[in-house]
C-alpha cells in the first residue's frame, strides 16, 4: 500500500494564553510513501515525527492537507478503519494478559464478516508470534519477559490483524544498546518477509540509516531531504543534514572560497573552480582526510585510537567547531604519535561547503 502525504500541515495552539504563537508541528508535507518499503523519520526530539505518524494512524487530525492509502482519501477516515498496525516505545501490554491474549486482543472484536473463530484466532496469533520469535512463550505473562520479548509482543499484536501499513515510534528506544542492534535486524527481516509498507520513527539516525530504504530528514516541522541513507550521506543538502547523519560527525570548519581555492585560515586546502569568493562553512567526513605528510591541513595532534581495522587520529584546529576532529584512517598508516602536528589532504568527495548564513550546501567542481 503506497502512503501519499499531500500539503500535510498540524498545528497547535500555543500553550500559554497571552502568546499567540502556534507550534507548526508538521508544516505542509507532500511525499509519497512507494508501497512496500521502509521508511524512516528521522530528526531531532520535537521535530514532528511522532505528530507525522499520529496523522497517517488518524489518531490526530490534520489542520490541513489530505493523507492517502493507494487511491483512497482516509484524511476524515477514523483510525480503526485504517487497517494500520501500531507499535509506540512503550509496549503498552496488557499486565493480566497471557503473550497469546495479548496478542489475539485485536482479534477479539471484529465484526460480521471478519468475525473470527477462537482457532483461527489462535492459528493468526501463533502465525504473527513465530514471525517475531515468540511462539514459545505464548503462555508467559509480560512480567516474566525481557524488554525486548515484550517489544516483539508488541510487534505480533501489531501484525496479527495484517495491517496494509505498520507504524512504528521509537520502537527499540526502551531496549539495550545490544538487544536494540538485533531488534532493528530484526524488524528488518520482518519487514522484507511481510512486504508491509512500514514508517519506523526515530532520533537515531544511524538506526534509521541501518535499516531503511529512504529516509526522511526532518527539523523543527519541516521536511529538509529525503533519499535513500547513502544518497543522504553522501550528498546532504544542507549543513543541518550533513551534521544529523554519521557517526563520528563531519567535523565543521570556518572558511573561505579565494580565486578558486578553499582555505582553512592561511592554508589553501582544495581547489574549489567554481565557487565564488566568500566565507564558507567547511563539512569534513571522519573518512575524508589522507595522511600526508606533504598536506595542505595542519592539526594540532591530540591522540591516536586504535580501532582494529582503521585507527581514529584525534587532532584540533582552531578554525574548527568540533571539539576534537575525529579522523578516520586506514590501521596501515603509521602515525608519528611523537610530533604535536598532523598534515592532511582531503578527498574532495568527502568535503562538502555551506552558506555561511542559510547553511545551503555550496557546490563545487574540483
Ligand atoms: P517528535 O516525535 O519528533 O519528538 P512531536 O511530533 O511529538 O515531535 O512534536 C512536535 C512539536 O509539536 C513539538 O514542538 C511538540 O511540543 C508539539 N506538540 C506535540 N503534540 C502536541 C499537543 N498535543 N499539543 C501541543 N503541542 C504539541
Ligand atoms: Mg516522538
Amino acid at each position: 500500500m503506497k502512503i501519499v502525504l499531500q500539503n500535510l500541515t498540524k498545528k497547535f495552539p500555543s500553550r500559554t494564553k497571552k502568546s499567540k504563537d502556534e507550534v507548526v508541528a508538521v508544516n505542509d508535507f507532500t511525499f509519497e510513501i512507494p508501497d512496500g518499503k521502509l521508511i524512516g523519520l528521522l530528526g531531532p526530539s520535537g521535530c514532528g515525527k511522532s505528530t507525522t505518524l499520529n496523522l497517517i494512524s488518524g489518531l490526530q487530525k490534520p489542520t490541513s492537507g489530505k493523507v492517502f492509502f493507494g487511491e483512497d482519501d482516509v484524511t476524515d477516515l477514523p483510525a480503526e478503519h485504517r487497517g494500520v498496525g501500531l507499535v509506540f516505545q512503550s509496549y503498552a501490554l496488557y499486565p493480566h494478559l497471557t503473550v497469546k491474549q495479548n496478542i489475539t486482543f485485536p482479534l477479539e472484536n471484529l465484526k460480521g464478516i471478519h468475525k473470527m473463530t477462537k482457532e483461527e484466532m489462535a492459528a493468526r496469533a501463533l502465525e504473527a508470534a513465530k514471525l517475531v520469535q515468540i511462539d514459545t512463550l505464548m503462555d508467559r505473562k509480560p512480567g516474566e519477559l525481557s524488554g525486548g520479548q515484550q517489544q516483539r509482543v508488541a510487534i505480533a499484536r501489531a501484525l496479527v490483524k495484517m495491517p496494509k501499513v505498520l507504524l512504528l515510534d521509537e520502537p527499540l528506544s526502551n531496549l539495550d544498546a545490544r538487544l536494540r542492534l538485533q531488534t532493528r535486524e530484526e524488524l528488518r527481516r520482518i519487514q522484507r518477509e511481510t512486504k508491509i509498507t512500514t514508517i519506523f520513527v526515530t532520533h537515531d539516525q544511524e538506526e534509521a540509516m541501518s535499516i531503511s530504504d529512504l529516509i526522511v530528514v526532518m527539523k523543527d516541522g519541516v521536511i529538509h531531504q529525503i533519499g535513500k541513507p547513502q544518497e543522504v550521506y553522501d550528498d546532504p543538502i544542507n549543513q543541518f543534514v550533513a551534521t544529523f547523519l554519521g557517526t563520528p560527525p563531519i567535523n565543521i570548519f570556518h572558511g573561505y572560497v579565494e580565486d578558486g581555492r578553499l582555505f582553512i585560515g592561511n592554508e589553501a586546502v582544495l581547489s574549489v573552480t567554481n565557487v565564488p569568493n566568500q566565507e564558507v562553512t567547511v563539512g569534513i567526513r571522519p573518512e575524508g582526510f589522507i595522511l600526508d605528510e606533504n598536506g595542505p591541513l595542519t592539526c594540532k595532534l591530540n591522540r591516536v585510537e586504535v580501532m582494529g581495522r582503521d585507527i581514529s587520529v584525534v587532532s584540533t584546529h582552531d578554525l574548527c567547531d568540533n571539539a576534537a576532529i575525529r579522523s578516520i584512517i586506514d590501521a596501515e598508516n603509521n602515525v608519528d604519535t611523537n610530533s604535536e602536528t598532523v598534515h592532511f589532504a582531503l578527498k574532495p568527495t568527502k568535503v562538502h561547503l555551506f552558506h555561511k548564513g542559510t547553511g545551503e550546501r555550496i557546490r563545487f567542481e574540483v
